[in-house]
């Protein structure tokens, strides 16, 4: 249900309340000074009428299509709120978390918190526009690639991905029924660092463009190059030199953003974690196949909870004001992003003999052909 059908629900108790009292208000009357009557007849009745109409329009009200300018959580509303919805004036947010291993001192949600909470700035600044509502989904907690796979290993405990085409399926699906419904705007919030996760969104966003006409922004396909510079220029020199990694996973940045968002999940000993300095994507990969390998780069040491929330200031400043432009009419096919990214094709080898092997057992079973 939408946020406010609580008060309604409490305002319709105080209405119907509030008849019960009238009634047995007039009753008294009547018995102070002696009359009988029936109850359709007489002041009692128009004090009635008053009272059903007020209950009328509060049960209506629980029911109308929602006012403008709210946000509101796909989840809780029934058929008819969400046909109400104006498909013009309406951005629907699809926010995403990859289950992924971040080491020994950050959730494996790391990237989801950050989605979730992107996901909440988002929405409170897009209905701070007028006229505009927003549609929140559920959170969708599935990514593909883990950073474990940068040193080729392709299971790693507290990684649970999914192929790049099971990402982009999904996302292609509910794209296609979006699509069908009408809707217009889409902004998908899934930050994570595989490039095949970010091509899979991707293609699925030009999926819907070519398909329904409308948009299926990944934001975070847009902005990602440039925040991984944010976060350098944000650091002191002695940080950078701490923390220089080739590929920012669970380093500094990450270990101060959770530090900053969820502190309770940050593992204490990050303060004396043991360095993994990189100094390009080759040496990380070499670094990362080592057995002892605990599943991050970079200096976790050196994260703060105030990098954290000045990171965090400007990442989402950067990114909402782009959500914004775009709603605006800012053409976003100029940002080049992540698409120069190439494919990492060992990791779809990896996804082929997955899908081989289950593709084999559906086909031994007789469940596909
Ligand atoms: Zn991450």
């Amino acid at each position: 249900m939408p946020p406010n059908n609580s008060m309604q629900r409490t305002a319709l108790r105080a209405a119907a309340d509030a008849g019960r009292w009238a009634d047995s208000d007039a009753r008294a009357e009547d018995f102070m000074v002696g009359r009988t009557r029936p109850d359709s007849v007489g002041p009692v009745s128009v004090k009635r009428l008053l009272i059903v109409c007020a209950v009328l329009t509060l049960w209506a009200a629980a029911f109308a299509p929602v006012a403008f300018g709210q946000v509101y959580h796909v989840q809780q509303m029934n058929t008819e709120q969400i046909r109400a919805l104006d498909r013009q004036r309406t951005v629907v947010v699809l926010p995403g978390g990859i289950l992924e291993q971040h080491g020994p001192y950050l959730p494996s949600f790391t990237d989801g918190y950050r989605n979730e909470r992107l996901t909440q700035d988002l929405a409170g600044a897009i209905v701070a526009k007028p006229g505009w509502s927003v549609l929140v989904f559920p959170l969708i907690p599935l990514g593909a690639g883990g950073a474990n796979e940068i040193g080729g290993k392709y299971s790693f405990s507290g990684t649970f991905a999914v192929r790049m085409a099971t990402l982009r399926a999904v996302f292609m699906d509910l794209a296609t029924e979006l699509g069908d419904q009408g809707f217009k705007w889409i902004f998908v919030v899934h930050s994570h660092g595989s490039p095949n996760h970010y091509l899979a969104l991707n293609q699925a966003g030009d999926y819907f463009r070519d398909t329904y006409g409308g948009h299926m922004v990944n934001l975070f396909g847009l902005i990602r190059p440039e925040l991984d510079k944010v976060s350098q220029d944000l650091m002191s020199d002695a940080e950078r030199k701490a923390d220089e990694t080739a590929i920012d996973h669970g380093a500094m940045r990450e270990t101060s953003e959770i530090l900053f968002l969820h502190p309770e999940l940050v593992n204490p000993g990050f303060r004396s974690a043991t360095p993994y300095r990189t100094r390009n994507p080759k040496h990380a990969a070499d670094i990362a196949r080592a057995g002892n390998w605990p599943g991050y780069f970079g200096s976790p040491s050196v994260a703060s909870a105030a990098y954290g929330a000045k990171y965090w200031q400007h990442f989402s400043s950067w990114a909402v004001d782009l959500a914004l432009k775009i709603l605006d009419g800012f053409d976003y096919s100029q940002i080049k992003g992540v698409e120069e990214n190439p494919v990492s094709q060992a990791a779809l080898e990896d996804e082929r003999r997955k899908q081989q092997k289950q593709s084999e057992w559906l086909k031994a079973k007789g469940h596909e052909r």
